[in-house]
């Protein structure tokens, strides 16, 4: 199956090329994001008053899927316009909505999520990062690992415990945390591949009433909509075709004979990940505004993350194992680092065995999905 982008859509895929196009040598990835927050493409699904265009989720899907294919850092539409963003668009109130939302949609302001911890990870119930009642506010004490971006971030959305309770889907409160407030530190963590990660430490940062999204205590319920785009799938997405160029550019450098063999494999996974992309824009036009339909999500991140995985594997196996030197566009650069990077895709935003508890559960209870 392969999914074909409406005209509008399309339009839009133009607008980003044109301002890419339009760069100047040697700008940077912050420059790109700035000049397309200009133009109104990063967050096209934010109301025109906080800096988008007031289109769907869909649209947006399909300039940030482009923006990604152009080779910017992904995670930046991910975490911050999607993560962040759409946390503050739902649950933010109008004060939150206007501070933050401008700034987001311009590409002037990068944020980060802070939810991930040593033992809290697929199951994000086992934060044991604290917030401490102080005054009208709280001290908020742990310490988060695995977060992207922070180094460029002003803010992160961090969830803490706030209170104890016999659930523990109840007491989760998340903050929008001040990363340069005292108490803050931030350290990168080495890396094989791809963008660095942080661990970032909290001791007793202060974060007052107007840093609480949504409800304190009440978290959990906001937390799906938090990563909900992540699932997704988009960002495992980009790499994806990005590892089927590079494959295909070594496959055509093969002799005729030896090409001939492996074409009708290189094929099959290649549909593989074009048939993923459309589950994954399935998720996108069946959302309830902001509201992603956690199975069909599910599905979406599964499906592109093994769709990917699978195209590296084989190419390491049958491309990578023929000695050869990079070619012009370094397409044996791309596919060694893609070996690294892969197996990230059914761990990142929740195990690949948590995408399956959550399709499990929904047909358990016989529920159809959309
Ligand atoms: C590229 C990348 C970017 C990330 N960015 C961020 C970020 O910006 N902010 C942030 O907060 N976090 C981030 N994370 C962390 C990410 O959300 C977690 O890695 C993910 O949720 C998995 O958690 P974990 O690493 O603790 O592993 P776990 O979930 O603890 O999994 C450990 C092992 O247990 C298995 N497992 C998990 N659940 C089950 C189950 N129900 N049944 C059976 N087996 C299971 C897994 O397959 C795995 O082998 C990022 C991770 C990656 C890889």
């Amino acid at each position: 199956m392969r999914r074909e982008l409406s005209p509008d859509q399309a339009a839009l895929v133009a607008e980003v090329d044109a301002v890419l196009d339009a760069l100047p040598a040697g700008a940077g990835p912050q420059e790109a994001f700035r000049r397309l927050g200009a133009a109104r493409l990063l967050a096209v699904h934010f109301p025109v008053e906080y800096g988008g265009r007031g289109l769907d989720l869909a649209h947006h899907a399909a300039a940030s899927e482009r923006i990604g294919l152009r080779g910017l850092p992904d995670v930046a539409q991910l975490i911050t316009v999607q993560g962040v963003g759409c946390a503050i668009l739902a649950f933010g109130t109008e004060a939150q909505r206007r501070r933050w939302l401008p700034e987001i949609a311009s590409g002037r302001l990068l944020a980060s999520l802070l939810l991930s911890e040593a033992g809290a990870g697929s199951d994000l119930t086992r934060v044991e990062t604290t917030g401490t009642a102080d005054g009208d506010g709280w001290l908020v004490s742990g310490r988060k690992t695995w977060s992207l971006l922070t180094d460029l971030s002003a803010i992160a959305l961090c969830s803490a415990r706030t209170r104890r309770s016999e659930s523990r889907y109840d007491g989760i409160s998340l903050f929008l945390v001040d990363l340069s407030a005292p108490g803050v530190r931030v350290e990168p963590v080495a890396r094989a591949s791809g963008e660095p990660y942080y661990t970032v430490t909290l001791d007793r940062v202060r974060v007052g009433p107007e840093a609480v999204l949504g409800e304190p205590h009440r978290g959990w319920a906001l937390l799906p909509t938090v990563i909900g785009f992540e699932r997704g799938g988009f960002d495992y997405l980009t790499r994806a075709r990005a590892w089927r160029d590079a494959a295909a550019a070594e496959l055509a450098a093969l002799p005729d004979s030896e090409r001939e063999v492996l074409a009708a494999d290189f094929v099959r996974r290649e549909f593989a990940v074009e048939n993923a992309r459309a589950v994954a824009y399935h998720a996108v036009a069946t959302a309830d505004g902001l509201e992603l339909d956690e199975t069909v999500t599910a599905y979406a991140k599964l499906g592109t993350g093994l769709a990917a995985q699978s195209l590296v594997r084989w190419a390491a196996e049958e491309l990578l194992a023929v000695p050869g030197a990079d070619g012009p566009g370094g397409s044996r650069s791309v596919l060694r680092a893609a070996v690294a990077e892969a197996p990230e895709l059914t761990v990142s935003g929740g195990a690949q065995e948590l995408q399956l508890d959550l399709i499990a559960g929904e047909f358990a209870i016989g529920r159809t999905i959309r």
